[in-house]
């Protein structure tokens, strides 16, 4: 459990940014120090040179009436270093070997000897330029600022003059500096350890809530969506991925809910429609079996009413089949068709004449469609055989042209018409219009359900057109072949 908290992304980003925090502050806390440092040591140095500067001047003014010789005399000697000396700064004059040639010691009591660099430091200061500042080591374990000054003649160097302070004081500020550093430091980590569940939690929240919603889809809500934040950072693009996806299952599970609400429909129309010549051969069967004789003309009546519901029953369970063929998309068994022949040869079969129908064709020659030749026909019959039954002795007009790389065939028909409130539905399953209603006259309501679900396996549709009283116009359209037929 602790574990699994230690490896969660919060405590993650949250030990990252502590670390990065800390190992900043510690650089930086160095870098200052040591820039403190040497900013103290230079100003100190500076201050002890412009000491020896303005001693060296009123050293020279009080001696001024002495030779040469003998001011160069007093310089190189104790009474110049004891001049130089004051309550901190201790005093040393060396020769030009870096030889000690006399001293004054800070405090007047102390008896123990000025801090002293090595030789070949002070011979260095006398051939070169000395440097800003040296830190030298007292005996007594002190350490101590010093800084050289060259005695010159002229251009000739005479000497060295030293003057040091104890560094104590300088190490001093530096402590309290560095305290005021380590507390600071300690306080911003501090802060920042008490933010961090604030900050790291504003930056995780979407992510929570990405998470949350995830397993509320899982469980089913599928209308749950995150909010996705206006930044246009990789969070807010990964809520607006994730609001597609579930956008994308809720659209996916809304066309399975209602493919399954129309199966349903389905077997429950399919079961009804089934159950009525079946009822009827059952009553048939009573009746026949409750009578002690049955005369031979009763018997062949009603032999005859079972027959009729039976092949009514054989039709409706084979457009039932029918229809499932085509609705699942089985691929028809396609082939080159060439149009003109096709419906030509499919009517010619329907024999429309001798069922006294004005049958008239004005078929466009050429035009030729990738089709299943025995499911269009099935689509030309059932079309016909609909006019046959809704539009009795009416003239048929059947033609087949192209618009737009679409071929049609479209019959019109001088019937009466379908009226408004049915036309929009004659393509559902079991639908039948209200002159249809009388099971003797109407089908089953499958015949157009049957012609569309094949039109649109083929990539095509199919349309209806008509004004009550002025016939009806039904119009199938499927995809031109792209090359010509070979
Ligand atoms: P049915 O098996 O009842 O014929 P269809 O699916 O073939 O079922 O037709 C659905 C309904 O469309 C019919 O009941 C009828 O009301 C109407 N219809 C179809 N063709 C025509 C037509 N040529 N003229 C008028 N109404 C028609």
């Amino acid at each position: 459990m602790i574990m699994a908290r230690f490896r969660s992304l919060r405590w993650r980003l949250t030990a990252f940014y502590l670390g990065l925090l800390a190992v900043l502050l510690l650089v930086g806390g160095f870098a200052q120090y040591f820039a403190a440092r040497e900013v103290l040591f230079r100003s100190n140095a500076q201050v002890l040179t412009s000491e020896y500067a303005a001693v060296l001047t009123a050293f020279r003014k009080q001696n001024v009436n002495r030779p040469a010789v003998a001011l160069r005399a007093l310089i190189l000697s104790n009474q110049f270093s004891s001049q130089l000396a004051s309550r901190h700064t201790s005093a040393a004059i060396f020769d030009v070997n870096g030889g000690r040639l006399a001293q004054a010691p800070a405090t007047l009591s102390s008896t123990e000897d000025v801090p002293t660099l090595t030789t070949q430091q002070y011979l260095d200061a006398i051939s070169g330029a000395p440097q800003p500042y040296y830190i030298a080591t007292s005996s007594d374990g002190s350490t101590h600022l010093v800084v050289l000054n060259v005695i010159r003649n002229g251009t000739k160097a005479l000497g060295l003059a030293q003057l040091s302070i104890p560094t104590d004081e300088i190490d001093q500020t530096l402590r309290a500096d560095r305290q005021l550093a380590i507390i600071g430091s300690l306080l911003v980590l501090l802060a920042a350890l008490l933010l961090s569940p604030l900050i790291v939690g504003r930056a995780l929240r979407p992510l929570e809530q990405v998470s949350a919603t995830a397993g509320a889809l899982a469980a089913g809500d599928y209308k749950q969506r995150v909010t996705v934040p206006n930044t246009n950072d990789e969070i807010g693009k990964l809520a607006i991925a994730f609001n597609q996806m579930a956008a994308g299952i809720d659209q996916a599970f809304e066309v399975r809910r209602q493919s399954e609400e129309e199966m349903r429909h389905f077997v429950a129309d399919a079961s009804h429609e089934l159950r009525t010549p079946l009822t009827s051969i059952a009553g048939y069967i009573d009746v026949l079996g409750r009578r002690q004789n049955v005369d031979s003309e009763t018997l062949h009546e009603s032999l005859h009413a079972m027959q009729q519901e039976s092949s009514r029953m054989t039709r409706l369970v084979n457009d039932l089949l029918t229809l499932t063929r085509f609705e699942t998309g089985t691929a028809p068994d396609r082939q080159r068709l060439d149009l003109d022949r096709f419906v030509n040869q499919a009517l010619d079969e329907l024999r429309l004449g001798e069922q006294g129908v004005v049958e008239s064709r004005d078929v466009q020659p050429g035009l030729a469609v990738d089709a299943d030749p025995e499911a269009l026909t099935r689509v030309v019959r059932n079309l016909a055989q609909n006019a046959l039954k809704y539009a009795p002795g009416a003239a048929q007009r059947w033609s087949v042209f192209s618009v737009n790389g679409q071929a049609a065939i479209r019959l019109e028909d001088a019937g009466p018409g379908i009226s408004r409130q049915d036309l929009p539905h004659i393509f559902e399953r079991f639908y039948r219009g209200d002159k249809a209603r009388d099971r003797s006259a109407g089908g089953s309501g499958l015949g157009l359900a049957i012609a569309r679900s094949i039109v649109e396996v083929h990539h095509g549709h199919i349309e209806a057109q008509s004004e009550p009283g002025k016939g009806a116009t039904f119009t199938a359209w499927l995809p031109l072949a792209t090359k010509p037929n070979a």
